[in-house]
């Protein structure tokens, strides 16, 4: 039965109960006091009269019969029993008699009897009607019982049942309710009646089992996704090691397992700096996530790594994983993954190409030293004369062979460069020779296009500590730069400034300039500023830097497009 319709019966059987009990005690008390009433009006008046009339019946004078006479009257008007009437009608007449002649001790005696008699009538009546009464109270007490035990055992079974019918179900609800909470979905409850409760108790266990067979499904969705990942970082072909924000490790694929040179027991769920302390290549790779210095994606340079008896380089990328908590706007980290690119094939190749420009460069040199050498004897007139046709075709062949010259010169310090084999030797050095030497070595190229070189150097100026050699060819570089992308006729400055600890020597044109989106690019290898006409390799600029910063050096450029460039080039003074 529903629970509401059990309230319904229980409480409305309760309200027709009270609702009867309240007739019956109505009915029984109106009908109480009707027969009370009825005593009181009908018979208790009479005898009421009757002892009136007694006692005036011992008063003679007109006072006493005047009395009598009052009584009578209203005993006439209140006959309420069969033979009353009879009676009082005698009692009239009896004393009309006694008044005509009061002496007669008869009639006296009679009308006493009458008294008597009426007296006697009306107390039967009472007694018989107070037996009424009584039996009429008996029933109401009988029927008041009833309904009062009825109420009393509808209101005892409610009291007893409805509230653990109510509360019970609720009670094992809830506790069911916290089960699924704490994810155990296998909670069912079982009401079996058909009221509200057993619905939801159904409702309750399609929730709960849908929750278990959603649960699941995603748990081994979940899990498939995990492996698969797992799976996935397993066979990539470079290292790729993951940390929590704490720098726990948390994975670590099979080829940086390989690299590390620990067991994967040894590695995962340990604190990165602890291994850093006895493992080189974990402190190599989580040196910058130490420092403040951490961006993220940003690949620093290559590392070489000597592991499985061969010597290894791999380019080192760090990401900074950072996500967004469900219901909260800000980013939170929550580790980071170390990704070391192996780029062993390429360095090995970059080598190979290094070595093969190194060694064609210098092969070349000494033919093309040769070549030059030739055309120097060729224009010697001991030799024999040439005409003017011979005479410029040599000149030309004298500028292809200082062009190549140049190139081999070139490629060699580059091969330097990549080879990270830059011999210097730091000695003191005047400035003033340096710049004398690149201003000889580009006299000829001046010359040519009407260039003018203007030197501006402090007569007093310090020695700088640099490879002269290394630094004359920066400076020839830039000089010759300046002079190639400047117009005929202009001039070219050279100015040499002391500050505090450096000595700086400037070389500026009034040229070309460079775009300012370029600026930044000059300095890199094989780059040259698109729409470039003059001929060249892209490298002196590049070397140059090289050169500078081996000498701990540093060169910059400020160039205005279109109105000229100055490149600076910055040394340290010798003391
Ligand atoms: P190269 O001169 O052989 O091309 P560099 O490394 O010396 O190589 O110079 C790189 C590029 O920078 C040049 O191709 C040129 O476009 C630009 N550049 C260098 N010096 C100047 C300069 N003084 N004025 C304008 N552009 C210059």
């Amino acid at each position: 039965m529903k629970i509401k319709t059990k309230l319904t019966l229980g409480v409305g059987l309760l309200f027709l109960l009270i609702i009867l009990l309240s007739v019956v005690g109505a009915k029984y008390s109106n009908e109480l006091k009707k027969d009370t009433e009825n005593i009181l009006v009908a018979n208790y008046q009479t005898l009421e009269y009757s002892r009136n009339m007694l006692v005036s019946l011992e008063d003679s004078s007109k006072k006493g019969l005047d009395k009598f006479e009052l009584n009578l009257q209203s005993q006439e008007k209140n006959i309420s029993e069969i033979g009353e009437k009879e009676a009082t009608v005698e009692l009239r007449s009896n004393f009309e008699t006694f008044k005509r002649n009061a002496s007669d001790k008869l009639i006296l005696s009679a009308l006493r009897k009458d008294i008597f008699k009426l007296m006697d009538m009306n107390m039967q009546a009472i007694q018989r009607k107070s037996e009424v009464a009584k039996a009429t109270a008996d029933k109401a007490v009988f029927w008041i019982a009833i309904s009062g035990t009825l109420c009393f055992l509808i209101a005892f079974t409610l009291l007893v049942n409805l509230p653990s019918n109510i509360a019970n179900p609720i009670k094992e609800l809830t506790e069911s309710i916290k089960q699924i909470a704490d994810k155990n979905y296998a909670k069912r409850v079982h009401f079996e009646s058909s009221s509200e409760f057993g619905q939801l108790a159904r409702s309750f266990n399609t929730m709960a089992e849908k929750l278990q067979e959603y649960y699941n499904s995603n748990l081994s969705k979940l899990m498939m996704e995990k492996k698969r990942i797992d799976t996935l970082i397993n066979n990539m072909h470079d290292p790729v090691i993951g940390l929590d924000e704490q720098l726990k490790i948390i994975f670590a694929n099979e080829e940086a397992i390989k690299i590390i040179g620990l067991n994967q027991s040894e590695i995962i769920g340990q604190s990165a700096q602890n291994l850093a302390v006895k493992n080189d290549l974990i402190r190599t790779v989580i040196q910058d996530l130490l420092t403040s210095d951490n961006a993220s994606g940003f690949k620093s340079k290559p590392i070489k790594i000597y592991a499985n008896n061969k010597e290894g380089y791999f380019e080192k990328e760090t990401l900074h994983i950072s996500i967004t908590p469900t219901g909260e706007e800000t980013k939170q980290l929550i580790g980071h993954v170390i990704i070391l690119r192996n780029i062993t094939e390429y360095k090995e190749l970059d080598f190979a190409k290094t070595n093969f420009i190194a060694t064609v460069s210098h092969e070349f040199k000494t033919p093309i030293s040769s070549i030059k050498m030739s055309l120097q004897l060729l224009e010697n007139k001991e030799i024999g004369s040439l005409n003017e046709e011979q005479h410029n075709l040599i000149e030309s062949i004298k500028d292809d062979a200082g062009r190549l010259l140049k190139i081999t010169g070139e490629l060699l310090n580059m091969t330097q460069v990549e080879s990270g084999n830059i011999q210097l030797s730091l000695l003191p050095t005047n400035p003033n020779e340096i710049i004398q030497y690149a201003i000889n070595a580009n006299q000829v190229q001046a010359d040519q296009k009407q260039i003018k070189m203007v030197v501006d150097c402090p007569t007093k100026i310090p020695e700088v500590l640099a490879d002269s050699e290394k630094t004359s060819w920066v400076l020839t570089n830039l000089i010759s730069n300046a002079i190639r992308y400047s117009y005929d006729n202009s001039t070219v400055l050279v100015n040499v400034t002391e500050q505090n600890q450096k000595i700086q020597i400037s070389v500026s044109d009034s040229g070309q300039g460079i775009a300012p989106q370029y600026k930044d690019k000059i300095f890199d290898r094989y780059f040259r500023v698109p729409g470039t006409k003059k001929e060249g390799t892209g490298l002196g600029l590049a070397i140059s830097k090289e050169f500078l910063e081996a000498q701990n050096g540093n060169i910059t450029v400020e160039s205005e497009f279109g109105a000229g460039s100055t490149f600076s080039i910055i040394l340290n003074k010798a003391s």
